[in-house]
């Protein structure tokens, strides 16, 4: 039987940083990988990349509509579902989730004597689990986007966000007052399709962390 594996990527820096892993891999798109197209064909006639959302890479996987998947770390420990395995650690779109808040509020803020904050955040799950776990209580803002505006706008003095090179936050007057998690993203697939197209699963898989461990 010969069976299709359908990978689900994400538009932007995912899909820049895992192409080149996948080539090593033996899968290149023929299609333009920046063209409209959000299914696209490859070198091999039995593999497709689907194109969708970053945070709807796990709901594909999970549901099986893909058999594999690329998603940030950030993104597996917000989703709230099951039925997927994380493979492998492919070391790209490294950054780290962090709180962070206004540098003239850090000058005197003391972290370990938080009870109760404010925050703006898209990562309500792996913030209520954070600060739970430290016995802090939390309101929490869900937002969809640019979370920096949040305390120059006066929704909430924090946020919970993910850090790369700090300029974004510097931009916006803000500084990091506590690590959260260290982020990478990581190949994922469906637990149905681990066991029923091992074979294709497991070579696509060994190709891609040769190519991971070829630039460590
Ligand atoms: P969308 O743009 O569709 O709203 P998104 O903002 O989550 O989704 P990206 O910005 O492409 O999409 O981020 C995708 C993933 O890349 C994130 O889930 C995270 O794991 C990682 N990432 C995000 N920002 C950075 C960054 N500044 N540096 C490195 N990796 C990052
Ligand atoms: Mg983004």
């Amino acid at each position: 039987m010969s069976s299709t594996l359908t990978i689900a990527l994400s538009k932007g820096r995912i899909l820049e940083d895992t192409l080149p892993l996948l080539a090593e891999a033996g899968v290149e798109p023929v299609d333009d990988p920046a063209s409209r197209k959000l299914i696209l064909d490859t070198t091999r006639p039995d593999v497709k990349l689907v194109i969708i959302r970053a945070a709807d890479v796990p709901t594909y996987v999970q549901f099986g509509a893909a058999d594999l998947g690329v998603a940030g770390k950030d993104v597996l420990m917000e989703y709230e579902g099951n039925g997927l395995y994380e493979l492998l650690d492919l070391q790209i779109a490294k950054c780290r989730l962090a709180v962070a808040e206004p540098a003239g509020l850090a000058a005197s803020d003391d972290p370990q004597k938080w009870t109760r904050l404010r925050i703006a955040t898209k990562y309500i799950n792996i913030t209520k689990r954070h600060f739970a776990a430290k016995g802090i209580q939390t309101d929490i803002i869900k937002l969809y986007g640019s979370m920096e505006l949040a305390p120059l706008a006066g929704l909430s003095d924090r946020i919970v966000d993910l850090v790369s090179t700090g300029a974004t936050l510097k931009a916006n007057g803000l500084v990091e007052v506590e690590h959260i998690a260290d982020i990478s993203s990581r190949l994922v697939v469906n637990k149905a399709s681990m066991k029923m197209k091992s074979a294709a699963v497991k070579a696509l898989v060994a190709g891609m962390r040769t190519a991971v461990e070829s630039r460590a």
